[in-house]
């Protein structure tokens, strides 16, 4: 793709709190202006701050036939989207983008009344509706840039971003997307044009919408980064950086100024809200940095992941997930633990569900694994399916967590695991399995869901983070 060599390109995405309302609309296009004047910009929203879960509760409420709820989400969508509209757009341009707002909540309601005539949803109507937010925030967007005098454009990601059709948590099929991506916006970028590009959303090669799972803006992002592929990937939110710990979970926890893309990789997969699980794949791949900033607080450093920085020792952040199941299965004796092994997975693999914490006891042919609360029931029905042909026994405990101590230093510094350990029996607290990840980036506890706070805070506190 032909590029003015002395303008970089960076894609900067918004996530919802940065497009709470009116107010952080206008501040979020500040930032954007700012960023128009140092390169060539892609920009990435998200739905407005609780949209995506609105329009789930409206989806789910309208195959209940609950009426009322769905047309009251509906009203409400419909208030916040204009109140905007009306206060940022001016008057000239806001009779075409609020029809275009109206369509969208228009279609919005035939997919409610469609939902409760059947009283069913399907995971493909699903991925349209919950990402209709989407649509709506990167069409007032851009419109508000260009009332601040750049050259934008909307673009809706079912245009770029091709996926598999694993409706709700589609797969990237990247070499078609990156096609894509470049195609369409290849001629944006050299009119100096920013494309104002939908988050979460993709779509199959037949052009059904799909969806990257929740979070999936960050995903969205870090994907058209790659494809294009761009300089530098700016993940807007809400917080000064990653953290060293869920800032809701330890008050005092930290900024990280800097992070290894496996040390972010890491914290990412096991909770850290901040950044999609998938989203550093690809810039890890292509080498492209990616900066968390705070829309808040735009003149904080924030966190680099991936830059040149050389690593630090020991444990730089704990990551930790409430919402987890953890399965023991014992193999039959006639059973080579490397069958059960095998099957096991098998299983896991055919069915979609990955494995947080995997622990194994080859000599008692015992295999336990942990996996997120949301799989946990796909998990149950299909080891009650096989638990006869060649389980001896299956066993849950449903309400545990994992709380995951990382870092890329960890394996040069020694006693790392007896403080981890210490800190958590201290508190009398009971480990249901421990795991060191191969790549010793991470060790891994699963507690009771109730205990995880109290482990994350001690573990906090013992490596002084
Ligand atoms: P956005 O709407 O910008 O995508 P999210 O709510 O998805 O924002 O993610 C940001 C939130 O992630 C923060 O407000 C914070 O509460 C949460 N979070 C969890 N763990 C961490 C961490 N280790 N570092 C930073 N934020 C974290
Ligand atoms: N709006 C979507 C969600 O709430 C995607 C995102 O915010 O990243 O999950
Ligand atoms: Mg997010």
């Amino acid at each position: 793709m032909t590029q003015t060599p002395e303008r970089p390109v960076r894609v900067v995405k918004f996530g919802g709190t940065s497009l709470g309302d009116a107010g952080r609309m206008a501040g979020t296009a500040g930032i954007i202006g700012q960023h128009a004047t140092e390169v060539q910009l892609v920009v990435v929203v998200s739905a407005m701050q609780k949209v995506t879960g609105s329009l789930l509760q409206a989806a789910t409420a309208a195959s209940r036939r609950e009426t009322d709820t769905w047309q009251r989400i509906g009203e409400e969508l419909k208030r916040r989207h204009t109140e905007v509209c009306e206060a940022l757009i001016p008057a000239a341009e806001r009779p075409v983008i609020q029809a275009q707002i109206d369509t969208e909540l228009a279609t919005f309601h035939d997919f409610c009344t469609g939902f409760s005539l059947v009283r069913e949803l399907t995971p493909r109507s699903l991925d349209s509706l919950s990402s209709f937010g989407e649509v709506m925030s990167a069409t007032l967007m851009a419109a508000i840039l260009r009332a601040g005098d750049l050259d934008a454009e909307a673009v809706d990601a079912t245009e770029l971003i091709v996926t598999d059709d694993g409706f709700g948590n589609a797969s990237l099929l990247f070499e078609p997307t990156r096609e894509k991506v470049r195609a369409r916006l290849a001629p944006l970028l050299q009119r100096g044009a920013i494309p104002v590009v939908t988050g979460f959303r993709a779509a199959t090669r037949d052009g059904s919408c799909t969806t990257l799972g929740r979070g999936g803006s960050d995903y969205s992002a870090t994907i058209l980064g790659a494809a294009l592929p761009a300089d530098e990937i700016w993940i807007w939110t809400d917080v000064d950086g990653m953290m060293t710990a869920d800032p809701r979970l330890v008050p005092e926890a930290r900024v990280i100024p800097e992070l290894s893309y496996r040390e972010a990789i890491e914290l990412s997969f096991f909770g850290a809200k901040v950044l999609h699980p998938n989203s550093l794949d690809l810039p890890f791949r292509a080498g492209i940095p990616v900066l968390i900033k705070n829309t808040f607080n735009p003149t904080a450093a924030g966190t680099e992941i991936g830059g040149s920085k050389p690593q630090r020792p020991g444990v730089r952040a704990i990551a930790s997930t409430a919402e987890a199941a953890l399965f023991t299965v014992s193999g039959d004796r006639a059973l080579p633990f490397t069958r059960l092994a095998a099957l096991v997975f098998g299983w896991l693999d055919a069915d979609h569900v990955s494995t947080l914490v995997v622990t194994q006891s080859s000599a008692e042919n015992v295999l336990s694994f942990a996996v997120n609360r949301v799989d946990a029931a796909r998990v149950r029905r299909r080891l009650d399916r096989e638990r006869g042909a060649s389980l001896a026994g299956v066993e849950e405990l449903p309400d545990v967590g994992v709380v995951v101590s990382v870092g890329e230093g960890m394996k040069g510094t020694p006693g790392i695991a007896a403080r981890i350990f210490g800190s958590i029996a201290r508190l009398g607290i009971n480990i249901a399995a421990i795991a060191q990840g191969s790549s010793e980036l991470s060790v891994s506890l699963v507690v009771k869901s109730s205990d995880v706070a109290a482990a994350v805070r001690a573990m906090h506190q013992e490596f002084g983070l």
